[in-house]
């Protein structure tokens, strides 16, 4: 591995240790030095692989100030792996700064991918749609965490947050008034970890499932949504049926679709999703 003047983005366990990857463990034994949200906490996973490097600390407070140091001994030809304590660097955790300005550099970043909280609680959670959007931690004021999921509300795609103990009941709560209690709730919990927990049920019934028992309160979670039904466009009426079919005899769909809309004021998706079915139908 050539791997001189090279900033290495290297994703650790998120709980069990055997979660690291081969290849996170080969950059950690042959970069030059590791640059580490909490030095402490890395010395602890470095000494489990038998890994001896030099630390320095890179977190929320010095990011900038570390990063030029950083880019000092990357400029001089060192080799650097940064990473955060627990999952993927960057993923609300620092990172993303020292990336930045090694990128702005002109320094090689190279990720090495592994565990990161979301990536396990959605591969668990068997909520079958395309896309997610991953929020992070919601603010912690209450009327200010309401109006983030007020937002969110109508997101047709699964909505993922991470969450700390001392204020999951609120949010639970602030999901079901804002979301929907309808809405089936995710909670994962402890992943990876001895008390590991995946539990289903509607938002409604999540603040009193994890007050049943003190210990559903306990330790680390992601929270996931499932997405809002999509709103119905609504029904066209006679009239603007009549019109769209008139066009639809002369004109190509799309124009067809945008004059009806403009002389009817009908629905235009509404208007769009009945021309297709016409279509379809001749
Ligand atoms: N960089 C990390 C990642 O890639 O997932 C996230 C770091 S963030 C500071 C910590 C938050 O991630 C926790 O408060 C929790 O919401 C989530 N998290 C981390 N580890 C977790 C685990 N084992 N189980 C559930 N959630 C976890």
């Amino acid at each position: 591995m050539n791997h001189s003047g090279t900033l290495y983005v290297v994703a650790t366990p998120i709980g069990n240790l055997q979660d690291i990857t081969l290849r996170a463990v080969d950059v950690l034994k042959a970069v030059d030095v590791i640059a580490a949200e909490d030095t402490r906490h890395t010395s602890g996973l470095l000494s489990h692989f038998a890994i001896q490097k030099k630390l320095l600390a890179v977190h929320e407070h010095n990011e900038r100030k570390a990063g030029e140091q950083l880019l000092l001994r990357l400029q001089a030809g060192e080799s650097v792996a940064l990473v955060s304590d627990a999952g993927t660097p960057g993923v609300s955790d620092p990172g993303a700064v020292v990336v930045a300005m090694a990128q702005a550099a002109g320094i090689k970043v190279v990720p090495v991918p592994g565990p990161s909280a979301v990536i396990a609680a959605l591969s668990a959670a068997g909520i079958a749609t395309p896309g997610f959007r991953f929020h992070g931690f919601l603010p912690a004021g209450g009327s200010q965490r309401r109006a983030a999921l007020q937002a969110l509300a109508e997101s047709v795609v699964t909505l993922v947050f991470y969450e700390a103990p001392h204020r999951v009941l609120d949010s639970v709560q602030d999901m079901a008034a804002t979301l929907g209690g309808e809405r089936v709730l995710t909670i994962a919990r402890e992943l990876t970890k001895t008390f590991e927990t995946i539990h289903r049920l509607p938002l409604a019934e999540a603040r009193a499932w994890l007050e049943e028992d003190a210990n559903r309160q306990r330790g680390e979670f992601v929270l996931l949504v499932e997405p809002a039904t999509p709103k119905e466009t609504g029904p066209v009426d006679a009239e603007a049926e009549r019109v769209l079919r008139l066009l639809l005899a002369e004109l190509p769909l799309k124009q067809a679709v945008k004059l009806a809309t403009d002389i009817t004021c009908a629905k235009k998706n509404a208007l769009y999703e009945l021309a297709l079915s016409l279509k379809q139908a001749e």
